[in-house]
């Protein structure tokens, strides 16, 4: 199976589940590539370099690292690499002359910030953005047609707006822009219906009748706006 054949049915697959379908497959993905870095490429020099230009991760993907189970001996050689970094920096950096105390404290800590300011994107949402890239010129490229994902993606609830601004970057095809605008509107309609009902349903006079679908419209709706899956 092709890289592309397999992102086609991994996308299906998870236009049937909650959430962005970018976000939960890159979710995955993700977790096996740090998963790899830990176990099989920790000792690759041109990835710890990486890693050392970054000064580590990102908040989001340093959190998904420190999550996993036995990671501590891979995490401690990386932060033992970026913490060199960080010291070379510190220990090397400009001071003014004993008799030059008039000098600038801004040019010279200038300085010490540049060396402190990550040279480079954290591997992990480099790689993210790329199979991001991925997912959505698959379901842009497969939207339309016999076997199309269009069915599926309006019975979803639709990209997140993060990749829905992201797909927007890269739709080629005008008749695939309408289908997919069209969709999105759809879908926009019934969360602002399940927003609605929710509040409603919250009045003390409706207080008695069951809940539906809309019991989580509010967190689904939160989760749209920035990706990702919260729960
Ligand atoms: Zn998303
Ligand atoms: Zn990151």
């Amino acid at each position: 199976m092709t890289e592309n054949t397999r992102a086609f049915h991994d996308l299906r697959e998870a236009l049937n589940q909650p959430g962005c379908p970018v976000c939960r497959l890159v979710e995955r993905d993700t977790g096996r590539y740090l998963d790899n870095l830990l176990w099989e490429n920790v000792n690759d020099p041109g990835l710890r370099g990486e890693i050392r230009r970054a000064l580590g991760f990102c908040r989001e993907h340093t959190r998904m690292l420190v999550s996993r189970p036995g990671a501590s001996l891979g995490l401690a050689l990386i932060a033992r690499d970026v913490w060199g970094e960080v010291q070379r920096a510190t220990e090397t950096a400009r001071l003014p002359a004993p008799k030059a105390r008039r000098a600038r404290a801004a040019d010279l800590a200038a300085g010490l910030l540049a060396r402190l300011t990550p040279r480079g994107e954290c591997p992990a949402c480099a790689y993210a953005r790329a199979m991001e890239d991925l997912y959505l010129d698959i379901l842009l490229e497969r939207l339309l047609g016999e076997d199309g994902l269009l069915a599926a993606y309006q019975a979803s609830g639709g990209l997140c707006l993060p990749h829905f601004r992201q797909a927007l970057t890269r739709v080629q095809d005008s008749a695939v822009y309408a289908a997919l605008v069209e969709a999105q509107r759809a879908i926009g309609q019934r969360r602002l219906a399940e927003l609605d009902e929710f509040i409603r349903k919250n009045d003390y006079r409706f207080r008695d009748e069951p809940w539906g679908r809309e019991r989580d419209a509010w967190l689904r709706a939160f989760n749209a706006l920035v990706g990702g899956l919260l729960s």
